[in-house]
């Protein structure tokens, strides 16, 4: 297949613009202004979990302005049939004990609300100062546990969404926008 055939088929997974990237730059602004003003200058660590919201990590650093250190870790769901919570298992891990912290969650979907329900379970237990999840997007209508996000940037439609860290099979992470995924 030739370099140009190669393209058009990646490209054909791009079915549609939902969010542009000068959109996701806006709100951006917006939810450090609001970080900015819950922690009024006392210092956070912001917790991205990998991969998917390495992108937004990287930008929603940028937006605050209060004192800030970023940490990663990463996460993997098991979950099969009726189970709704207690099977994500944490694949790397913090590299500090976060009691002492106020920790900020950065993800980028909340669909089911599964992983992140266990996540804030998991890293309470471990005597934060205080716990708050910032979500990129959110997709309330397909939510199986009761979960809410305190910043959430963009509410969704039930789409498979791709672009700005999220992914199909690897794929499509680098879009600078957020598109509906197709074929
Ligand atoms: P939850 O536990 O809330 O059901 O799922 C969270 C994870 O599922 C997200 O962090 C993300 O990795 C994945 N996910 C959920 N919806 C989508 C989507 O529309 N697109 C992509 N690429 N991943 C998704």
């Amino acid at each position: 297949m030739k370099v140009e055939e190669k393209i058009k088929e990646y490209e054909k997974g791009i079915k549609k613009v939902l969010i542009t990237a000068e959109e996701i730059q806006a709100a951006i602004k917006k939810a450090g202004e609001r970080i900015d003003a819950i922690y009024d200058g006392r210092p956070i660590l912001l917790v991205s979990i990998l991969k998917g919201a390495f992108v937004f990590m990287a930008d929603i650093c940028r937006a605050v302005h209060v004192p800030c250190e970023i940490g990663f870790m990463c996460a993997k769901s098991y979950y099969e049939g009726t189970q709704s919570s207690g099977v994500v298992k944490i694949t790397m891990d913090l590299d500090r004990d976060i009691s002492g912290y106020h920790v900020v969650i950065v993800e980028d979907i909340v669909d089911t609300g599964r992983t992140l329900n266990d996540i804030t379970k998991i890293l309470k237990d471990r005597n934060p100062v205080s716990l708050r999840v910032v979500t990129l997007l959110d997709k309330p209508s397909r939510r199986l546990v009761d979960f809410k996000a305190d910043v959430s940037l963009f509410t969704i439609p039930d789409y498979f969404v791709i672009g700005y860290g999220l992914d199909c099979a690897e794929k499509y992470r680098n879009l600078p926008y957020i598109a509906e995924f197709g074929e």
